[in-house]
């Protein structure tokens, strides 16, 4: 067809690494097509959802400079994180079960101001990923359709759209979530495991004020996160085993609410739900390649992880700033950007941090998810111990805070 547009970039998945990276791509001066499923205002419903994200303050600095921090209503901030093991009925305090927790607050970053982390309700991040969205010339929405279909030209991709459309471009991302449809088409195989939990998550507004404090509860079938939102409320995950979640979200509110008090102790007040209940199943799921000529992936289609230390969004936004990164300065020396060459950088920029993080989370929830006395033993001694080693604990804070490794130039807070 004559006069065709081929973009430089379609992201099949305009969720919230879809469309960051689309912002990321457009800044570096790339054209952008980004196609969803789901019409933006059905993304936005409260019904969607309903889990909110902690956004580690590297994170944010990207998306400050993209345009999008300043579009989020209610930010919350974390300024300090309290890990805690327990049993239910312990509460949820400092000190928990044998009087050993690990704390980390904001005076741990000491070279900024910034606090650990912020906490936003995704329908936020995603409203704000949105306005900013709409104001780039330089990217095209497709919604509401799906990428059914994909081939290889050589020099392009063509994209085969549900609606009957179809486009082409230098490379297509797969940025289409856990079950990605990308990753099952270009034969990406994935490692997957099963935890046995599944994740209940609900907002509640609480008695007494939170002060900015995230904690992080072990208990014995799995960890229960409290995690502070605007107004006083809290986000919160709560990991039970499958077929007792399944019971636990049909209960009456005010059944549930006691199970939660139970968990919260009297720490907070009285808690009070006041948002819908939904529930996750909790899985590991990587992806064996990262990329194939024309085709590479981020976010949950690259990486699916436990949501134990709040890192799966944080992972999807390092991608999009590396990728981003490597595109746009190939894309400048004249490369071609959908080069198995060009992806590998990606790739190897991607590949050892990525790993670390979800092996990491996923020993913290084996060892954890249980009540065996000698190895609650050994896990509070290694709480207490890590508390009290200065080095040690910082590491842990940049760590959640995602300033380990070679950063890339949006995480320092940098343009393109
Ligand atoms: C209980 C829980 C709590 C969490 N808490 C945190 C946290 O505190 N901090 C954190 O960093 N992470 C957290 N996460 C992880 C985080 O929610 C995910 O990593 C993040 O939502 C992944 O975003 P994504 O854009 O990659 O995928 P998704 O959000 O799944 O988006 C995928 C998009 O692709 C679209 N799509 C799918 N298939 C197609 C197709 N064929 N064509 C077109 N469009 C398509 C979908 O409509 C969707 O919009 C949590 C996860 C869970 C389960």
């Amino acid at each position: 067809m004559e006069n065709e547009e081929i973009f430089d970039v379609i992201i099949a998945g305009g969720g919230l690494v879809g469309l960051s990276l689309a912002l990321a791509l457009e800044s570096g001066g790339l054209t952008v097509a980004v196609v969803d499923r789901l019409a933006p205002s059905q993304m936005l419903e409260p019904a969607y959802d309903g889990r909110s994200c902690a956004i580690a303050y590297s994170a944010m600095r990207m998306l400050d400079v993209l345009g999008v921090k300043s579009q989020i209503q209610e930010l919350g901030e974390i300024k300090e994180i309290l890990v805690v093991d327990g049993r239910v009925g312990d509460g949820a305090k400092k000190g928990g079960a044998i009087g050993l927790s690990l704390h980390f607050d904001d005076a741990e970053i000491t070279e900024t101001d910034e606090p650990l982390g912020y906490m936003v309700e995704n329908r936020h991040t995603r409203l704000a990923l949105d306005k900013a969205a709409d104001t780039r010339p330089n990217i095209t929405r497709i919604t509401p359709d799906s990428v059914v279909g994909f081939t290889d030209l050589g020099a392009q991709i063509e994209v085969k759209l549900q609606s009957g459309k179809s486009m082409k471009a230098r490379l297509l991302v797969g940025a289409d979530g856990r079950g990605s449809f990308i990753r099952r088409e270009a034969g990406i195989k994935t490692h997957k495991f099963g935890y046995n939990q599944t994740g209940i998550v609900t907002t509640v507004s609480l008695e007494k004020p939170h002060n900015d404090v995230a904690y992080e509860y072990f208990l014995p079938a799995g960890p229960f996160a409290i995690l502070p939102l605007p107004d006083n409320r809290a986000s919160i995950v709560w990991s039970e085993q499958p077929s007792r979640a399944a019971a636990i979200v049909e209960l009456p509110q005010a059944e549930i609410e006691a199970e939660l008090q139970k968990r919260f102790g009297d720490i907070l007040g009285k808690v009070t739900i006041c948002a819908p209940i939904f529930a996750y199943p909790l899985t590991l799921e990587l992806a064996a390649d990262w990329y194939l000529p024309r085709v590479a992936l981020a976010g949950d289609a690259a990486h699916g992880i436990h949501p134990v230390a709040g890192q799966g969004f944080n992972l999807g936004l390092k991608d999009v700033a590396a990728l981003a990164e490597i595109l746009v300065e190939s894309h400048n020396l004249g490369l071609d950007i959908g080069d198995a060459n060009v992806l590998e950088r990606y790739a190897a920029w991607r590949r050892t941090d990525t790993l670390m993080v979800a092996l990491s989370c996923d020993a913290f929830v084996r060892l954890f998810s249980n009540d065996i006395a000698p190895l609650r033993f050994i896990r509070n001694i290694g709480l207490g111990m890590v508390d009290k080693i200065g080095p040690l604990r910082r590491f842990f804070a940049r760590n959640a805070g995602g300033v380990i490794g070679e950063l890339p130039k949006l995480l320092q807070g940098q343009a393109l």
